[in-house]
């Protein structure tokens, strides 16, 4: 029976790694996937890795059918075995509820990678509707790690060096233009709560009067 599968977690787990190991192996066995791709740090229509490693992609913009999209790609004689969605916590949720639609109607096997909460520890639309849809979540594992040591399943936006917790969810365009300076750090939720990165906790070493306080 072909599924959709979430593979979720915080940014730096690997799922892009792993997307593209299952493109790979695929590939390898002669089989066709289609990959969606959208706001990936190699640019538009590109699914790349930390690693170094990239392919071509198709770019999902908001009004974009993913659904109709393969079937017009099939429908032309085009070969699809199987589709590929990463950086899917940035589709839209109608989007989502397409690329069911595509395991249901066409058949096909959907494998979607994406972070499952945003940096206020709240679910990304796209990856909530993954969450309400798929036939089975992956929580990938790989050692994202907090600067403590501990697994790190929370993700941290910093501006100027500073984490915040308000902001928009999805800052769009060119972070290094932009007036301020924008980071992110995964971090366990100890020390996401107590908002305290890798740079807070290096200057709290080196001032010991200055205990940490936890907000309430
Ligand atoms: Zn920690």
């Amino acid at each position: 029976m072909p599924e959709l599968v979430f593979f979720s977690g915080t940014m730096d787990c690997g799922k892009s790694t792993l997307a593209l190991q299952i493109e790979h192996n695929r590939s390898a066995r002669g089989l066709q996937g289609m990959i969606f791709t959208r706001d990936d740090r190699a640019g538009e229509g590109k699914l790349s890795s930390r690693l170094g490693l990239v392919t071509d992609a198709v770019e999902v913009a908001d009004d974009l059918d993913v659904y109709a999209y393969v079937v017009d790609h099939l429908s032309q004689g085009g070969k699809v075995d199987y589709v590929i969605a990463d950086e899917a916590q940035f589709l839209a949720p109608g989007q989502i509820d397409q690329l069911a639609r595509i395991v249901d109607d066409l058949e096909l096997d959907v494998y979607a990678f994406g972070i499952t909460t945003d940096f206020r520890s709240k679910l990304f639309p796209g990856s909530q509707r993954l969450v309400e849809l798929a036939d089975r979540v992956e929580v990938l594992q790989v050692e994202a790690l907090c600067w403590c040591g501990a697994r790190a399943t929370h993700n941290a936006r910093t501006v100027n060096g500073e984490m915040v917790v308000e902001g928009a969810q999805v800052v769009v365009g060119d972070v290094d233009q932009a007036e301020d300076r924008i980071g992110y750090e995964v971090l366990c939720r100890r020390h996401h709560r107590r908002r305290m990165t890798s740079a807070g906790a290096r200057a709290a070493a080196l001032s010991p009067d200055v205990l940490p306080v936890a907000p309430a």
